[in-house]
């Protein structure tokens, strides 16, 4: 059983079942043991879906909130760490999809966190809610926007393609005298177009966006998902860190090697689906206005 936990988690990353609501891929809500990244700075996300907890003197701001069924872990993760859920005060989100905000009104519920959502993606992050319920939102943040509470300050970056109004988050960490400009990724994951809400203009907003990721001085890199700056490794490297040797999240170069790769990764699938090979799906600007179909899409093709 376990043997087979790594290839299917890494499978399910490329699958497109990480966009549907309800199915939670094999091993993303697994629990990981939460730690301090840096500074104020600790990771509380699961095994794949990261979650970060900025904790300051004047409460705590959470970013990215999973699938609803991943809050518990999270809670227990803050806990762990010794700190209260409920001092979230401020819960921040990347993009619109139900494996990073579908987890929101849990979290609301939980904490009365004030909920901040990139104003380009709202309209879609409204979709991800518990029956009955509407998604909270309660202040929308655009380009260059920060949110600060504490004396931690972070800076929204719309990096559009993967969503229509993808956001990064910049902020300053410090460690032993020094500062790290800490980058905490949107997803540049491209490299299954057709499952993604193929709006008017994605293909640009991608270029672009793989463009602008060059231009940011990413020191601490950081992004939605774990695998994509290889998070348990670096715990790993965390572990046994000697008083000299670097922090593993300071990864410049681990960050510029993510963007080039998925750059090819997003240039191959434009190719697949300019030759007619993209499964025959999501060719037309107009199709998938809603998650709903590309969620439909989604599911039978695990
Ligand atoms: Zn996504």
């Amino acid at each position: 059983m376990r043997k087979f936990l790594f290839p299917a988690v890494t499978l399910a990353l490329l699958s497109p079942a990480a966009f549907s609501q309800d199915r939670v891929p094999n091993g993303w809500n697994d629990p990981f043991p939460p730690f301090k990244i840096m500074d104020n700075l600790y990771y509380v996300g699961t095994k794949e879906l990261a979650s970060f907890l900025f904790v300051t003197p004047q409460g705590d701001i959470l970013m990215n909130t999973g699938y609803a069924s991943s809050v518990p872990v999270i809670e227990g993760s803050v806990e762990k760490l010794g700190f209260k859920f409920t001092d979230i005060k401020i819960l921040i989100a990347g993009h619109a999809h139900p494996d990073h905000v579908g987890g929101d009104n849990a979290v609301k519920d939980l904490t009365g966190a004030q909920v901040v959502v990139g104003r380009v993606d709202a309209e879609k992050t409204k979709d991800f809610h518990p029956p009955g319920k509407e998604h909270p939102i309660d202040r929308l943040v655009d380009e260059g926007d920060t949110v600060s509470l504490g004396g931690t300050t972070l800076t929204a970056h719309m990096m559009p393609g993967h969503t229509r109004g993808c956001l990064a988050w910049s902020t300053t960490l410090k460690e032993n005298g020094k500062s790290y400009y800490t980058f905490i990724e949107c997803s540049l994951n491209g490299q299954f177009l057709n499952v993604l809400d193929h709006y008017p203009g994605m293909i640009d907003d991608f270029r672009n966006t793989f463009k602008k990721a060059r231009t940011f001085p990413v020191e601490v890199f950081l992004s939605s998902h774990a695998s994509f700056f290889n998070m348990a490794a670096k715990y790993e490297k965390l572990q046994t860190r000697g008083p000299n040797d670097p922090n593993p999240f300071v990864d410049p170069e681990g960050y510029k090697a993510h963007v080039d790769q998925y750059e090819k990764s997003f240039e191959a699938a434009v190719a697949r689906e300019a030759q007619g090979g993209g499964q025959g799906q999501g060719r037309g600007q107009g199709r998938g206005r809603g998650q709903g179909q590309g969620q439909a899409q989604g599911q039978d093709k695990q």
